[in-house]
């Protein structure tokens, strides 16, 4: 373990409120490995006041340790089932609807997704709204920011709005972790540091 490991195991230790942002360097491909990650991960933050957004719909994050009162997937999950006619705003859990055929118009079930021609963005939006309150009151206040392997994607989830965060509140300070895309912005490089690690062994290898 490096200095600068021991760093955020510094930060950590202190962050009274931690903001972690989740990409595709964790998606399920390798299953077994993420789920690890994300146990880790879990641990790093028990007895923490923490939020996840993650821009990953597989919804592997829902079966590990960590509250699904403090994740938000805003791109949607793919085991929950909508309409792909979009006719109504219904979002079915997995095999609620056995034939995976819409009830109101016969229509195919999709995914919730934002990969579904209309995506019902209800599936996620209560808990936009919970995490969206709970950012708010990270104003002024002492704020570590875990950006784990996010690339440009979908940029306006997490990266640009995490950059905005560390921006204006001058009590933060940010890990953007990942394996090419890790540079950070002149305008928060004071507060931020870029690690070149693939953010899955990176939070691994802090493990308890
Ligand atoms: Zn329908």
């Amino acid at each position: 373990m490096d200095h600068r490991d021991k760093g955020i195991l510094e930060d950590l230790e202190k962050a009274g409120k931690v903001l972690v942002g989740i990409g595709a360097e964790w998606k399920a491909e390798r299953e077994p490995e993420i789920f690890k990650a994300y146990e880790a991960l879990a641990g790093l933050l028990e007895g923490k006041d923490y939020f996840v957004v993650t821009t990953n719909t597989d919804a592997l994050i829902y079966e590990s340790s960590l509250n699904p009162d403090r994740i938000v997937a805003p791109c949607g999950n793919e085991t929950w089932r909508q309409c792909s006619k979009a006719c109504t705003k219904d979002i079915w859990e997995p095999g609620e609807i056995p034939d995976d055929i819409c009830p109101h118009c016969g229509a195919p079930l999709t995914g919730n997704t934002r990969e579904a021609g209309t995506y019902i963005e209800e599936g996620y939006l209560p808990q936009w709204q919970k995490y969206t309150r709970w950012l708010s009151m990270t104003m002024n206040r002492e704020l570590l920011v875990l950006e784990l392997g996010e690339g440009f994607k979908v940029p306006t989830v997490i990266r640009w709005p995490f950059e905005k965060t560390v921006f204006f509140n001058q009590k933060s300070r940010m890990y953007r972790v990942h394996e090419t895309l890790s540079q950070v912005t002149e305008e928060i490089k004071e507060r931020a540091v870029s690690v070149r690690e693939n953010s899955v062994q990176w939070i691994r290898k802090l493990e308890k």
